[in-house]
């Protein structure tokens, strides 16, 4: 998890007109009194996104748009087909404006993504609001595993409920469901996307936290990573064993805030893990950075605060937390190690580093370096 931004301004905006051939499309259109501005095929956007929010609203979460009359139905589910697939009005020609924005990271677990698998993800999912589908606030960037995980949540239904619960709003029209939804959990251009979550090192064979005096030995070296677990040795801790270790992350908050951190973690499964899984490697590669950014502590230990050894050495560092992704980890250690406090604190150079665009090589794009400590 990352501070992320939203003041930067999105190079994607919504075509203003769509065109199809499709008679599901046409005919649906034409029966809610919505016609062609241009020839018999062309359509103002808009005008249909609206449209399908009024239908959403109307439809009040039931299952296959079953509240709707088989011909609104053929039409939103035609709608959808045509936002995901069509190549001139299709939200995955976001891609480009949102690594722009926020680089080319997931979103939710901070894992670094470079190719056609890094998702447009949907907020408000898209098959639940697809009213939503071509909007810009409404999109993030999404690991296969986060993407897959997180699915058609959060549904219209418990939007609608989070809405009246948290709100006070017994009878929430479309607008206020939608907003229910982005109230019911953390997400990234939220302040506590950082402040509200702390990743603990956990003994993975009894479940048991590790302290922190040895979990964040600079001393701390892994084994291997073998069935997609992290073999670690931890000085002191266990007699010095081979212990099998995993960092999962755990809301800092109680009440509703805590709630909504909470469901953070569980709408992406963020901290599943199976032996043998390798398909889901965002535990693994969590904790294995956190081994690394204890690595580069031990490594700069060797060099005097404030010379030139030092400064480059910091600059290797936060280079290779560019590379690697998972930017909350290498925050946390860094600010545990070598807080703000100190002379040439190393967390406060990448503070100011990952959030200053004219410095490419370390920089996370869109880091709202305002939301951390
Ligand atoms: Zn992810």
């Amino acid at each position: 998890m990352r501070p992320v931004s939203f003041t930067a301004n999105p190079t994607y905006q919504i075509p203003l007109n769509m065109r199809t051939n499709t008679q599901a499309i046409r005919s649906g259109l034409a029966a809610n009194g919505i016609n062609p501005v241009l020839g018999k095929t062309t359509y103002r956007t808009q005008r249909v996104l609206d449209l399908l929010q009024t239908l959403t609203f109307t439809n009040r979460g039931a299952d296959n748009w079953s509240n709707l009359s088989q011909l609104n139905q053929g039409l939103v589910i035609s709608l959808i087909n045509y936002f995901s697939k069509n190549d001139n009005v299709n939200y995955g020609n976001a891609r480009g404006s949102l690594i722009e924005n926020y680089g080319q990271y997931c979103n939710y677990c901070g894992m670094p993504v470079q190719d056609s698998s890094l998702a447009v993800e949907h907020r408000l999912p898209k098959a639940e609001f697809p009213g939503l589908m071509l909007n810009y606030m409404n999109f993030f960037l999404a690991c296969p595993m986060c993407n897959s995980y997180k699915g058609s949540k959060p549904t219209f239904t418990v939007c609608r409920s989070w809405a009246i619960n948290r709100q006070g709003i017994p009878a929430p029209n479309m607008v206020e469901v939608g907003n229910g939804g982005y109230d019911r959990q953390v997400w990234p251009n939220r302040p506590a996307a950082y402040t509200g979550f702390t990743p603990i090192l956990y003994n993975q064979t009894t479940d048991a936290q590790v302290p922190l005096q040895y979990a964040l030995n600079i001393n701390n070296d892994v084994v291997n990573t073998e069935n997609n677990t992290v073999q670690a040795i931890l000085p002191g801790y266990k007699n010095g064993q081979e212990v099998t270790v995993a960092v999962r992350f755990e809301s800092v908050d109680a009440l509703v805030q805590g709630l909504r951190e909470d469901n953070f973690i569980s709408i992406v499964n963020l901290n599943f893990t199976e032996a043998d899984n390798y398909s889901d490697r965002r535990v693994t590669n969590r904790t294995v950075a956190w081994m690394n950014a204890l690595l580069s502590m031990f490594r700069l230990s060797g060099f005097q605060p404030g010379s030139a050894e030092y400064d480059y050495m910091v600059n290797q560092i936060l280079s290779t937390v560019q590379a690697a992704g998972y930017y909350s980890i290498w925050a946390y250690v860094f600010y545990q190690k070598s807080p703000p406090t100190v002379q040439n604190s190393v967390y406060t150079s990448f503070k100011t580093e990952t959030a200053d665009p004219t410095r490419p090589q370390f920089y996370f794009p869109g880091t709202n370096a305002a939301n951390m400590p």
